[in-house]
């Protein structure tokens, strides 16, 4: 058996270790005669998992004492829609910063229950870069204001964290959580959905000032609350144990590589890579955002007509590089390089690139 290169923006590659360890476990975990998914979530057994997985969690993410750990089933558009309800007051102004699709979808989340001010929006620039702090048009008053770390689809990224004075900080970090060191404390709050770079889909993570949760929020089921989850562990009701378990795998495993400065490392080098090959390649290929503000970790590129992306997609995915078609909101072709795509699949791709070059330039 061999394992491609796997681009995909998610659901996307998971490490082979973390594979081979929920391989080696499913039939019997830890020698209990049955699997973790098996097992009550309120045994020792699973307990153990999950406070396993938060312990790990925080130690990666040097997460302060002050923030709640939240392990949540659900994507990162359930917790968009969430944030309203918990947050803010019914018909409470909040702030958004538009810098690519998943801000678009975060506030589509919100409308029915929130006044949305748009501080500050990329589009008529085609997302090609963050439109600078000094322009964004910040409410008073507002409930938050939120943003999407790294925008998964137009390929664009924050590099740092814009200060927004008292008002709490909210950022989706679903395609770029622990790819770098992060300092939480400037966030009131961050949100990913696990399967970009955490784990697997069907699980969200939410790390919020606890302070926060004490806010009246709107009329919302038990359900819908995140001071219960917070004040049950995150066993308000059964949660994703698999996922949660998959979860806490792949957590460990980067404690185990070095952590997020190592990761760090790597993405800025697999980055350099792609990038490097693309705005070598002569206008063959093409990335139009502006590189102070270049994600890391997806990159969409385009070729110079509609023939060429289909045959560079099949051929790549002959050549064992999987998912590098574009997202359809955009076109071309993307490379997500989350965490568990080592350095050696980045210089597959670009000795490819080059490769197709020649053969197509
Ligand atoms: C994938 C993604 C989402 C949506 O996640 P779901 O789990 O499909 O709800 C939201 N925000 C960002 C930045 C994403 O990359």
């Amino acid at each position: 058996m061999t394992r491609a290169y796997n681009f995909s923006a998610g659901p996307a590659t998971l490490p082979e270790t973390v594979l081979r360890q929920a391989q080696a476990e499913m039939l019997d975990w830890n020698g209990v005669g049955a699997s973790i998914v098996e097992l009550s979530h309120r045994g020792a057994e699973f307990m153990g998992v999950a406070a396993q997985a938060e312990a790990d969690l925080r130690k990666l993410l040097s997460v302060p004492d002050d923030y709640a750990v939240l392990f949540l089933a659900g994507g990162a558009t359930t917790q968009q829609a969430l944030l309203a309800l918990n947050f803010a007051a019914p018909g409470q102004v909040v702030d958004y910063i538009v810098t690519g699709h998943w801000g678009k979808t975060a506030i589509k989340q919100v409308k029915p229950y929130v006044d949305v001010h748009v501080a500050a929006d990329g589009e008529p620039g085609g997302f090609h870069d963050i439109p600078s702090r000094a322009g964004w048009t910040l409410s008073p008053g507002a409930a938050y204001v939120h943003i999407t770390a790294n925008e998964t689809i137009h390929g664009v990224e924050f590099r740092d964290t814009p200060d927004v004075g008292d008002v709490p900080l909210f950022a989706d970090f679903s395609s770029s959580i622990a790819s770098e060191p992060l300092d939480v404390s400037k966030y009131g709050l961050i949100y990913a959905g696990a399967q970009k770079n955490l784990g697997p889909v069907g699980i969200s993570v939410l790390l919020v000032r606890r302070e926060l949760l004490e806010r009246a929020g709107q009329p919302r089921a038990d359900i819908f609350n995140y001071a219960s989850h917070a004040a049950r562990d995150s066993m308000l009701n059964t949660p994703p144990t698999w996922n949660w378990y998959l979860l806490g795998l792949v957590v460990k495993w980067m404690l185990d590589e070095g952590g997020v400065e190592e990761f760090a490392r790597r993405n800025a080098a697999k980055a350099e890579l792609v990038y490097g090959a693309i705005d070598g390649s002569g206008g063959f290929y093409r990335n139009q955002v502006v590189p102070a503000v270049r994600s890391r970790m997806n990159i969409p590129f385009f070729l110079p007509d509609e023939a060429l992306t289909s045959r560079f997609v099949s051929e790549s995915k002959a050549a064992g590089l999987l998912a590098l078609k574009g997202h359809k909101a955009v076109g071309g072709l993307r490379a997500s390089l989350y965490n568990a795509v080592p350095v050696a699949g980045a210089q597959a791709l670009v000795d490819f690139m080059r490769d197709f070059q020649q053969r197509n330039g």
